[in-house]
């Protein structure tokens, strides 16, 4: 086969065996994955290219029957920023992080509280220097030197799921700036706290945060209740010896065992 034809051999996705077209593959480590199969993997993985064909296609699986997830799934909550936001499904303790407006269509991964492991906001900082033209039209410091500052807040989930371990969004739409104020010394490197728009970026991360943890141990103790060890007793209305029931009631008699 010639060098021409080797560019322009078609190549077959390992995964739905579909033609790739030119600079549509996506490479696997055992395989080539298509453009269509690709955009069905999690928005959180970023592994593709060290998986097996064998490990994307158990994934997509899973992502099909995260489709039925996102169907059951019932809001009672959103907290967010101007983009992505965390839907909440306060009842079955779960939620989805998107910016997309039709979840059907996103199929954001459903995820349990239980999973989480942490939150982390940070706040990232971007300064840059104002000049000014002196009499020879130089451009110079201003002394001492004025900076305008940008901010932007990362927000950071860290869960225990087998396809991803981060969840990156940042919860402004664009940058928070806050520019030097003349004349007064202390404030030509700006207090961001000054500022609205910083505040409440800062309480909007450090909410989600409290929520996200909240839930999560909230969860973590109902199964922790669920998995507690059931001793044997004796009820004090039969004398039957018993494993009290889920309500803690005696299984022969339904006495409450307290
Ligand atoms: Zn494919």
């Amino acid at each position: 086969m010639g060098l021409f034809d080797k560019i322009f051999e078609k190549k077959i996705c390992s995964i739905c065996g579909g033609e790739i077209g030119l600079l549509g593959n996506r490479k696997l480590e055992d395989g080539n994955c298509c453009k269509t199969c690709a955009g069905k993997l999690s928005p959180f993985f970023s592994d593709r290219r060290s998986s097996t064909v064998e490990e994307i296609k158990q994934q997509l699986s899973y992502r099909e029957a995260n489709k039925d997830e996102v169907a059951k799934f019932n809001t009672t909550r959103v907290i967010g920023g101007d983009s992505t936001k965390i839907y909440i499904d306060e009842n079955a303790r779960r939620f989805m992080v998107t910016s997309a407006r039709n979840l059907a269509d996103a199929n954001p991964d459903v995820i349990d509280f239980a999973l989480v492991t942490g939150c982390e906001i940070d706040i990232n900082e971007d300064r840059e220097e104002e000049k000014r033209k002196d009499a020879e039209g130089n451009m110079v410091s201003y002394m001492p030197p004025r900076y305008t500052c940008s901010y932007d807040f990362n927000f950071t989930i860290f869960v225990n799921h087998p396809y991803f371990s981060e969840i990156n969004f940042r919860l402004n739409s664009s940058s928070v700036q806050t520019t030097p104020e003349g004349g007064v010394p202390a404030m030509r490197i700006p207090d961001p706290r000054n500022n609205y728009e910083y505040r409440e970026y800062e309480q909007m991360g450090n909410d989600i945060k409290a929520i996200l943890t909240q839930a999560r141990q909230d969860a973590r103790d109902e199964i922790a209740a669920a998995n507690a060890p059931k001793t044997a007793a004796t009820c004090p209305y039969c004398g039957a010896t018993t494993i009290p029931d889920a309500n803690g009631c005696c299984e022969f008699c339904g006495g409450a065992m307290g």
